[in-house]
């Protein structure tokens, strides 16, 4: 598996074509889709950002991937998620696109917090979730969303053919961590990735040099 790197998202999500990254008067960068016709790109100036969400879901060793059947990163596995919809929690958007895409039915209970990304090149936030299920359910695919879905071991996960956003995880450290039973917790900001485990302890995975202008983090 490769380590983690400095790439930013590059595709649009509604059209799977190459964003068009703009530097802004406050050193802030926005990356939008410059294809016409696209509801992308006429979309015009974004609000707030956008919240999806992340199932990374593991049974006996192994984490659920599906294949997607539409962009961005068509044909690349991943895992369930998607966007939260109006007044649902980021739990309930989980399940519920566990359900859609893959047909599988989470219990609440066993969703644990395991990153917050903040990506504002893209104006997303994805709340990722880890869950632990005691076997290998079946998976039902459903197109066009999942056009397969299977459950990967480490050793043969599918790391050249897997969703770009995979560079917010260390995926060894995640298969590691639930062998270990350890706590972790990834977080991305603008200036870094990090994980935060046990007793505070830190590790660093992606640092920037230059802080952008006009953004706390
Ligand atoms: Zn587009």
């Amino acid at each position: 598996m490769t380590p983690p790197s400095n790439r930013v998202p590059k595709y649009c999500r509604f059209c799977g074509a190459l964003l068009v990254v703009t530097p802004q008067d406050d050193g802030r960068r926005v990356a939008q889709c410059a294809t016409v016709g696209c509801v992308g790109a006429a979309a015009g100036a974004p609000g707030g950002p956008e919240l999806l969400v992340l199932a990374f879901i593991f049974a006996e060793n192994h984490m659920l991937l599906l294949k997607r059947g539409i962009p961005p990163y068509a044909g690349r596995w991943a895992p369930p998620g998607g966007f939260v919809e109006p007044y649902e929690t980021t739990e309930a958007a989980a399940i519920r696109e566990t359900a859609e895409e893959v047909g599988i039915r989470l219990e609440l209970e066993r969703l644990i917090p395991f990153a917050i990304s903040s990506l504002s090149l893209i104006n997303q936030v994805y709340v990722t979730y880890l869950i632990k299920l005691d076997r290998m359910v079946e998976p039902q695919p459903c197109a066009p969303e999942a056009l397969d879905a299977r459950w990967f071991p480490e050793r043969a996960f599918p790391m050249n053919d897997i969703w770009e956003p995979s560079y917010q995880f260390d995926m060894n450290a995640v298969f590691e961590r639930l062998r270990t039973g350890r706590f972790e917790f990834y977080q991305r900001t603008d200036r870094f990735l990090r994980v935060i485990s046990d007793g505070e302890q830190v590790r660093y995975l992606e640092q920037r040099d230059t802080k952008p202008r006009g953004n706390i983090d």
